[in-house]
């Protein structure tokens, strides 16, 4: 099974994306989790890809393209994968045509104004990637592994608002792109709500 989940940023496609990895036994390949795993060797590289994150900026597809081929060709992939947050734009996704066959594309979707309530509120652990909301939970270190929980540099007002144009202009083209074989979910609810939609969706695509 090989999908992808599109959907803004902070729209719950991580958390998404962490639950199929689980009950389906299958890789979750973030791409920004990928960056930012980058982003904490000490070189220059590291240095470039950190100023262009916390910009909130789209890292260049030449650099993206050659890290996510590289991922996919491990041996844990033969099974499938969910790509969260790739493809991000067209030219991604006619790379990503050439190297992969993509079952489903599932689109999560919220509106925007709640966007920008779950983003500003989010932490996230730097060390395992879990997600806390500071309007759910006040402590300062993560449940999972025990880390300090952060915000990150992109969740702060000014990297969210482009975030969220560069969404609007580069990825959203993507609905269109994929319309053949997508399954549009609503998240503005309760994330266990939205899960069993998609889980639903995801046994019966799997029976045909
Ligand atoms: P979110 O979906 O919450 O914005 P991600 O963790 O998916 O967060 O991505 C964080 C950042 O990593 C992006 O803002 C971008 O700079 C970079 N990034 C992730 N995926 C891609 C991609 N496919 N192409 C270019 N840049 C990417
Ligand atoms: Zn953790």
């Amino acid at each position: 099974m090989k999908i992808i989940l599109l959907g803004a940023p902070g729209s719950g496609k991580g958390t998404i994306a962490k639950r199929i990895s689980q009950d389906y036994s299958i890789p979750q390949i973030s791409t920004g989790d990928l960056f930012r795993a980058i982003v904490k060797e000490e070189n220059e590289f590291a240095r470039k890809i950190k100023e262009i994150l916390a910009s909130g900026s789209l890292v260049p597809d030449e650099i993206t393209i050659k890290m996510l081929k590289d991922r996919i060709e491990k041996e844990d992939c033969k099974n499938g994968y969910i790509l969260d947050g790739f493809p991000r734009s067209i030219p991604q996704a006619e790379a990503l045509k050439k190297i992969a066959q993509i079952d489903t594309v599932l689109l999560v979707d919220l509106p925007f104004d709640t966007i920008i309530e779950r983003l500003s509120s989010r932490r996230t652990c730097p060390n395992c990637s879990e997600i806390y909301s500071t309007a759910k939970y006040a402590g300062d270190t993560c449940l999972k592994c025990g880390h300090k929980i952060i915000q990150r540099d992109d969740d702060k007002p000014e990297a969210i608002k482009h975030r969220l144009e560069v969404y609007e202009k580069t990825t959203a083209p993507l609905i269109n792109f994929y319309s053949d074989r997508l399954f549009k979910v609503s998240n503005d609810r309760e994330i266990d709500e939205t899960y069993r939609s998609v889980k639903a969706f995801l046994d019966k695509a799997g029976e045909e």
